[in-house]
């Protein structure tokens, strides 16, 4: 049999009623209908037009499959539906064999119908008016007929729609519409999951759909400087991840670990505006359960300047860097050149162990003053504010000097620690001009390297960057 339907959206019920009891309809029926709705494992059907359901009216359980749509305004497609064994029990078998065969309920639609059946020989056809929970009222127009008369019901339906003055067609199932509604909302409340195992089930759907996956590995105490990094990431991939972890292998015993801060509910609503799809926030038990005790070590490059100053910091990042890609499998991660050291370890990593997942570095994002935004900005009080901003004076100084036609290392970084030097309670942990590549301390300036500094306001240590060249 073939299912020739048209729905109609913004219609009046009551209004429609009586035009319905003007053309000599019956007495209606009326019932809830439940359909849980199923995508398959092996195929699409949101890209193959397909549908399968279960659907309960009351005590009746039935399965429902529908073929692809055929093209042209009135919706004609395969239909095969027949009942099951009634009752809770039966549905709960079939919805558990359907999960055990790696069915994935997608949604239920849930309505309430109030339906008529009005004699057009050779058809019988149904119309629907359908409350549907979370979209409003609809109504649909319905026929069954053998495949061979479809074009004919498609007439008859079309005769009747006009008669009831039914004008606004919804091309789109109830199913789609109740998706696309859902995922508007979702623009403000991402996904959180909490397991490695709730995240892979979530993107396994999300790869199975072939979209592409972008991801943001953060500590949370998110910023504009975050924000910036789920803006690329949103611009250019399908699904956006954000990782918001506080990671313990990556402090040191007398770092700031247990006041680092934590304002998850704030952190959720920065994703939220930023369109990001998923906020993985695991415990450190999940990532470090008891036994743990495989690191990543990036050598040579995890032992300078920050490794230096910060002993297994970057064995830290780059092991927990690691354990993230492996659980969120993304195509491509965001990392910000405020950590210039830290991309110099991953980019590292990555090619030394054939991740295969682009590596994309952001620009450095600023207050208006020129102070790298950074986490832990909020721990410095109005003084130190204040001093603050010599960070990016004495980079801006060197850089200039550098554009100026200095081409001396040490001078530059003789300069940086001299503004250091000058700034109240400022106290300079190190200040160098890197060559990239090897992330040496560079010997001459023939090709680009990073002015970078260190410095801590009482307890609060802050580092800065620039390339030059
Ligand atoms: P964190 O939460 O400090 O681990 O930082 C997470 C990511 O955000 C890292 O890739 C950082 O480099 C990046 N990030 C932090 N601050 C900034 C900033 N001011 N501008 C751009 N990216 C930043």
């Amino acid at each position: 049999m073939a299912e020739i339907e048209q729905k109609f959206r913004e219609v009046n019920h009551v209004e429609l009623k009586a035009r319905l009891l003007a053309v000599g309809v019956g007495e209606p029926t009326v019932h809830e209908e439940i359909d849980h709705y199923f995508n398959a494992p092996d195929r699409d059907f949101a890209r193959t037009g397909e549908a399968f359901r279960l659907r309960r009216v009351g005590k009746q359980n039935y399965f429902t499959f529908k073929g692809p749509k055929q093209p042209g305004a009135v919706k004609i497609r395969s239909e095969l539906e027949f009942p099951l064994g009634e009752g809770d029990e039966v549905a709960g078998w079939h919805l558990e064999l359907l999960r055990l065969l790696g069915y994935r309920e997608v949604a239920q639609v849930r309505k309430i119908r109030t339906s008529y059946r009005l004699a057009r020989e050779p058809f019988e056809v149904h119309i629907c008016l359908d409350e549907v929970e979370e979209l409003g009222a609809f109504a649909e127009v319905e026929v069954l007929a053998p495949q061979e008369q479809a074009a004919k019901a498609a007439e008859v339906l079309g005769e009747v729609a006009e008669q009831l003055g039914l004008q606004q067609v919804e091309p789109r199932s109830y199913l789609s519409l109740l998706l696309a509604a859902r995922a508007q909302s979702h623009l403000s409340t991402p996904k959180v999951v909490t397991t490695v195992r709730e995240l892979r089930q979530a993107l396994d759907e999300v790869r199975r759909q072939h979209l592409t996956i972008g991801f943001v590995p953060t500590m949370g105490a998110l910023h504009e400087g975050h924000a910036s990094l789920m803006q690329a990431a949103r611009s250019r991939n399908d699904f956006v991840v954000v990782s918001i972890f506080v990671n313990p292998t990556q402090f040191g015993p007398n770092e700031d670990l247990a006041r680092y801060p934590r304002p998850f509910e704030a952190d959720v609503r920065v994703c939220a505006e930023r369109g990001v799809d998923l906020i993985f926030h695991p415990s450190p038990e999940e990532m470090y359960p008891p036994g743990f005790r495989t690191y990543v070590e990036v050598t040579g490059i995890q032992d300078r300047f920050e490794g230096a100053s910060r002993p297994g910091h970057f064995r830290g990042v780059a092991t927990v860097v690691l354990k993230l890609f492996h659980q969120v499998r993304p195509d491509r991660a965001y990392f910000g050149q405020k950590d210039a050291q830290q991309v110099r370890v991953i980019q590292q990593m990555v090619r030394d162990l054939d991740v295969p997942i682009e590596i994309v570095v952001c620009p450095t994002v600023r207050e208006a003053d020129g102070l790298a935004l950074s986490s832990r900005n909020r721990y410095l009080d109005a003084g130190q504010r204040a001093n603050s901003v010599a960070l990016f004076r004495a980079l801006q100084t060197a850089q200039k000097m550098y554009h100026q036609g200095e081409r001396d290392p040490e001078v530059l970084k003789r300069v940086m620690e001299q503004v250091i030097a000058g700034t109240d309670e400022a106290q300079l942990d190190y200040a160098a001009v890197i060559e990239v590549d090897s992330f040496e301390p560079a010997a001459d300036l023939s090709r680009p390297v990073l002015l970078a500094l260190a410095v801590r306001f009482g307890e609060t240590r802050l580092i800065d960057n620039l390339l030059l060249g």
